[in-house]
C-alpha cells in the first residue's frame, strides 16, 4: 500500500521550529550559513519542530496552513494532504505524490535582513541552503512531483527566474495564495502545463479560509494588508481585511486542540483592527485583546506588529492593552511588538512612507518615534524595530538625523535592526538601487554602531523578560555564555564605534 500523499505541503528547516515559544528568534533564520556552528545555532534558536507519527508538522507555519485550508474549503480530500515536517518527506512522498508544495520566507537568501547579515558579516543566507536541501530530498527526486513555492520571498524568483529554472520549481506563486491555490493545484493534478509565475489574487474574506491545524506559537491572523503603503514593502500592495472576531476564535480553539496555550495576533499594525481607514479604532481592539485573552484555555496573548504613529495617536488603546494582558504582572512582565523606525529624516519618511506616521506630518516623525517609544516602554511593551540604510535619495543629513534618534531611545527597552536597503519586487522601489558594504559610508558606519550599542545595552533586560518561560537549561546556557561574551562584545564594538565615528570639520 502506498504512504505518499498527493500532496505534500512543506517549509524549510528554519520554518520547521517553534524558537522556544520566542517568535523573535526566528529571526535568527537570517544569521548566515557559518556564522555560528549548526550544532549551536539550532538547539539554541531553532529547536527542532514536533512531528506525529505519519510525519506531519505538529505546529506549522501559518502562511501553509492556510493554503492547507483553502484547499480542503476548495474541494480536495482531507486524505490527500499533508502538512509534512522536511525531516520526513521520504516517509510522506512515493510514487502517489503528484504535488510538493513548500514555503520560504528567504529562498535565495537575498531578502533584506538576510542580505544586510550577509553584506556585513559574509556567508550565505541559511533559508537558501536549507531550501535547497529541501529540493535535492532522494523522494523528490526519485517521484517527481510538480514542485510549487510560495510565502514571502517567492518575490525573489520574479527577479531571478533563471534561479527558479536551476531549482527545478515548476511554479511560484507572489502574493496571496488563498483564492489561487485551490485551482493551481487541480491544474497540476490534472497533468496541465503551469506557468512558471503567478500573482496570486487578494482573497476575499469568503475566500480566507480558517486553518485546521496548529501554527507556530499559535499565529492567528487578526488583520491582513496595510494601507499606509510604504514604498520598500510588499503588504503596501495588499488589500486591508479585519477578520472576524469569531474567526479568529475558531482558529484560537484550533490552536488549543493542537496544543498551543496562547495566541500571537498577525497584522501589519494590529492597532488597526476594524478600523475603516487609519484611524484606531480603540474599543475594537481592546475588545479583540480581551476576548483572545479571556477565551476558555488561553494562558496569554501576544502581537506581532503595530505602527508608532497608531500607538501614539491612541494612547489609551496602548494602556487598554497592557491592562488586558496584565503587562507588567511577574507571570507577564512584558509584550513585543515588531514596530518600523526606517528611519530619522521626516525628508525621507515624506517622499517613501508618508502614509506611515498618519494621523500626523512627517515633520514629526523623530517625536512620534520618540513618544511612541515612551509609551510603549511605559506599558510594558518593548519595540523590536528596524531601520533602513540607503533609502533611495538619502543624504548626509539623514543618516545624521537617524543617528541623533536612535541615541534618544536609549532610555527605552528595545532592539533595533539595522538593515541595508535591498529593493523587492512588487515595491514601488522595486527599480531603486540596493546599499551594499562597499557604498557604506563613515556616517553609515557610525548609524550601525549606535544600533550595536543599544541593543547590546538593552539585550540582559530583554532576555530576563523574553525568557522567562523558556526552557531553564536554555536560559542557563546563554546566560553564562552572556556573561563571558558580552564584555568582548562590548569592547569590540566600541572599538569599532571609535574607529568608525564621524569627525566634524
Ligand atoms: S507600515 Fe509597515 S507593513 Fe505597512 S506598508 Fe509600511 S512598512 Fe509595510
Amino acid at each position: 500500500m502506498p504512504l505518499g500523499y498527493k500532496i505534500v505541503m512543506t517549509c524549510d528547516r528554519t520554518m520547521a521550529s517553534s524558537y522556544h515559544g520566542l517568535m523573535f528568534l526566528g529571526f535568527s533564520a537570517c544569521l548566515p550559513q557559518g556564522i555560528l556552528p549548526d550544532c549551536l545555532y539550532y538547539p539554541l534558536f531553532c529547536p527542532n519542530a514536533r512531528a506525529d507519527k505519519r510525519g506531519a508538522l505538529v505546529f506549522a507555519n501559518y502562511g501553509t496552513r492556510k493554503i492547507e485550508a483553502a484547499l480542503l474549503a476548495g474541494g480536495f480530500a482531507r486524505e490527500d494532504i499533508i502538512v509534512a515536517h522536511p525531516d520526513h518527506l521520504h516517509e510522506v512522498i512515493d510514487e502517489n505524490t503528484k504535488i510538493v508544495s513548500i514555503s520560504s520566507n528567504d529562498p535565495l537568501g537575498i531578502g533584506p535582513a538576510t542580505s544586510t547579515f550577509v553584506e556585513l558579516w559574509g556567508g550565505e543566507g541559511r533559508m537558501a541552503v536549507k531550501l535547497r536541501e529541501v529540493l535535492v530530498n532522494p523522494a523528490i527526486r526519485k517521484h517527481k512531483p510538480k514542485l510549487l513555492l510560495g510565502g514571502p520571498g517567492a518575490w525573489q524568483f520574479a527577479v531571478h527566474p533563471d534561479k527558479q529554472r536551476e531549482l527545478g520549481i515548476d511554479c511560484v506563486v507572489v502574493g496571496e495564495g488563498d483564492a489561487t491555490a485551490p485551482g493551481l493545484f487541480k491544474d497540476a493534478l490534472g497533468g496541465k502545463s503551469l506557468e512558471p509565475l503567478i500573482y496570486g489574487a487578494p482573497a476575499s474574506d469568503d475566500d480566507i479560509a480558517d486553518i485546521v491545524g496548529g501554527s507556530t506559537i499559535g499565529i492567528i491572523e487578526a488583520t491582513r494588508g496595510c494601507a499606509r503603503s510604504c514604498a520598500f514593502c510588499i503588504p503596501s500592495v495588499k488589500k486591508v481585511r479585519s477578520r472576524p472576531l469569531e474567526r479568529i476564535l475558531n482558529e484560537v480553539q484550533t490552536n488549543l486542540d493542537a496544543g498551543n496555550t496562547g495566541a500571537l495576533l498577525h497584522g501589519e499594525d494590529i492597532l488597526l483592527y476594524r478600523s475603516d481607514g487609519l484611524r484606531v479604532n480603540s474599543d475594537a481592539v481592546i475588545h479583540l485583546f480581551e476576548t483572545v485573552r479571556n477565551y476558555p484555555g488561553v494562558q496569554w496573548v501576544g502581537a506581532s506588529h503595530a505602527s508608532l504613529s497608531s500607538a501614539l495617536s491612541s494612547p489609551a488603546t496602548i494602556e487598554g492593552i497592557a491592562r488586558v494582558l496584565k503587562l507588567g504582572s511577574r507571570h507577564h512582565p512584558a509584550t513585543y511588538f515588531q514596530v518600523g523606525i526606517e528611519t530619522g529624516s521626516s525628508t525621507l519618511i515624506r517622499r517613501h512612507m508618508k502614509g506611515k506616521v498618519y494621523p500626523y506630518d512627517p515633520k514629526d516623525w523623530p517625536r512620534v518615534v520618540h513618544d511612541g517609544f515612551a509609551l510603549l516602554h511605559e506599558n510594558h511593551i518593548v519595540c523590536t524595530s528596524t531601520i533602513i540604510l540607503g533609502l533611495p535619495g538619502e543624504r548626509k543629513q539623514d543618516i545624521e538625523q537617524t543617528t541623533k534618534l536612535i541615541r534618544s531611545l536609549r532610555p527605552y527597552q528595545s532592539l533595533i535592526v539595522p538593515l541595508l536597503f535591498t529593493p523587492m519586487e512588487t515595491t514601488r522601489l522595486e527599480y531603486a538601487a540596493g546599499l551594499y558594504k562597499k557604498d557604506l559610508t563613515a556616517r553609515h558606519h557610525e548609524l550601525l554602531a549606535t544600533c550595536w550599542d543599544h541593543n547590546l545595552h538593552w539585550l540582559p533586560a530583554l532576555w530576563a523578560n523574553y525568557s522567562h518561560k523558556a526552557n531553564p537549561l536554555l536560559k542557563g546556557v546563554i546566560n553564562f555564555g552572556m556573561r563571558l561574551g558580552m564584555p568582548i562584545v562590548k569592547n569590540r564594538i566600541h572599538r569599532y564605534a571609535e574607529k568608525h565615528k564621524v569627525r566634524q570639520p
